[in-house]
């Protein structure tokens, strides 16, 4: 099945000569470190004192009673240090770089929470780091560029091409080429060139390993189905490694944004719209136009919104391990909507599409069958973006107020 980083013809490592070396070394430390018993412990040791882990799993009962259906259990990733399961794949490759004993640390960065997660890694171990950004994020997304200058970092504006995260990952990739010799690029999420794929998604495994344990423990059977929201396939992969060998269907809910046929989404897998190729260093599903173009992409969540996929996940798709679905932005905000309201929970926008389709099929399970949603994220701290979404008006009339003393 995997062979040095392909996963039946999906992944693999399309890299300039000049970057060889640097992956090499990349893969070996890699490699030392999953056969090393102390590095797993070590990473858990940091990940539990330092962002909450292990997070526990939540029985959603009020959830549970209004769907009359499967018992609904939520893992919580929003308890993370940051805020969502970015933490995990971050410290992680931070004990990485230590080991190689490189000093400064670069990312891409889209709507800024991985530019956040990197920052706040950097400034524990004590890094330099860089995050590019595309100069229309930068524009959107400010609390979070806010929040990586007072962490220590440069953000450097990308001003070419399209102005978004394809520009800032080609820019942070020129940079690499430049500064291999000190310098490690933090990837965000289980896409890219091997071994980033494999990489991320054991960090993240995680999730899934802790989730395993904890839902067996409170009710003695394993859940009939997961559920989780796939952007890159971070998060997915996480929860998902920790089933992949059990009886337990796994469900990647995408970004169907305005509606599968108005080509306005981010579905890659769930859609007939998108077609293998090679970009970014690696092979996969991306959505793009005939001539190998990539298309604009859209989502109410910014961590939904990619035109590529884990190859890993379209290694799954291929053999059927892992159904695909799509949430539309509306069903998104209707379905967090409840779930503040029902549990007090808040998850990410980002989250909140795996919530949709758990949602969609917890009436038609029985009710001794136990489901499980990965929270990747909260939401609260996006209130900018959230309160966009629910098109809350005294939140506008709150930020016209600010504008006016910004003003006076
Ligand atoms: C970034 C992000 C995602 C999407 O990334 P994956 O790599 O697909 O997990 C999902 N949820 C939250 C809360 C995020 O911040």
């Amino acid at each position: 099945m995997i062979d040095r980083g392909y996963y039946e013809g999906f992944g693999g490592a399309y890299l300039p000569e000049i970057l060889v070396a640097t992956f090499d070394e990349l893969e070996e430390v890699f490699n030392k470190a999953k056969n090393d018993p102390e590095f797993w412990h070590e990473y858990a040791e940091i990940m539990s004192t330092y962002s909450c882990r292990p997070t526990p799993v939540t029985f959603a009962g009020n959830l549970t009673e209004y769907f009359k259906g499967a018992k609904i259990y939520v893992k919580r990733e929003d308890l993370n240090h940051t805020g969502a399961h970015k933490a995990n794949n971050v410290m992680g490759q931070g004990l990485l770089v230590k080991r190689m004993g490189k000093t400064r640390v670069i990312a891409e960065t889209g709507a800024g929470q991985h530019g956040v997660a990197t920052a706040t890694m950097a400034a524990k171990f004590g890094f330099k780091c860089t995050i590019y950004m595309g100069e229309v994020d930068v524009k959107r997304q400010h609390p979070n560029v806010f929040w990586m200058e007072r962490l220590g970092a440069e953000v450097v504006t990308v001003r070419e091409g399209t102005r978004i995260l394809k520009d800032a990952i080609n820019e942070a990739f020129r940079d690499w080429v430049t500064n291999m010799d000190n310098t490690h690029y933090v990837l965000g999420t289980a896409c890219g060139p091997h071994p980033f794929p494999e990489m991320v998604s054991y960090f993240q495994s995680i999730i899934g390993k802790e989730a395993r344990k904890q839902i067996l423990e409170r009710e003695d059977k394993l859940p009939a189905r997961v559920y989780a929201c796939v952007g890159g396939g971070s998060n997915a992969m996480g929860i998902f490694k920790g089933f992949l060998d059990d009886p337990v269907e796994l469900v990647g809910v995408e970004a169907g944004g305005r509606g599968l046929d108005s080509g306005r989404h981010a579905a890659r897998l769930s859609s007939q719209d998108a077609s293998v190729g090679i970009a970014q260093g690696y092979k996969t599903y991306f959505l793009q136009n005939n001539d190998g173009q990539m298309r604009h992409t859209h989502s109410v969540a910014a961590g939904l919104d990619y035109v590529g996929v884990s190859p890993i996940l379209a290694y799954l798709k291929e053999t059927n391990r892992v159904r695909f679905e799509a949430a539309t932005d509306k069903e998104v905000v209707d379905a967090m909507s409840l779930t503040i309201k029902k549990e007090g929970l808040i998850p990410a926008l980002e989250s909140a599409h795996a919530f949709v389709q758990a949602f969609k099929e917890a009436p038609t399970l029985p009710k001794e069958d136990i489901i499980l949603v990965n929270q990747s994220g909260r939401g609260d701290k996006d209130i900018f973006t959230v309160a966009d979404a629910f098109a809350d008006p005294k939140w506008r009339e709150f930020i016209r107020n600010k504008a006016e003393e910004y003003n006076a």
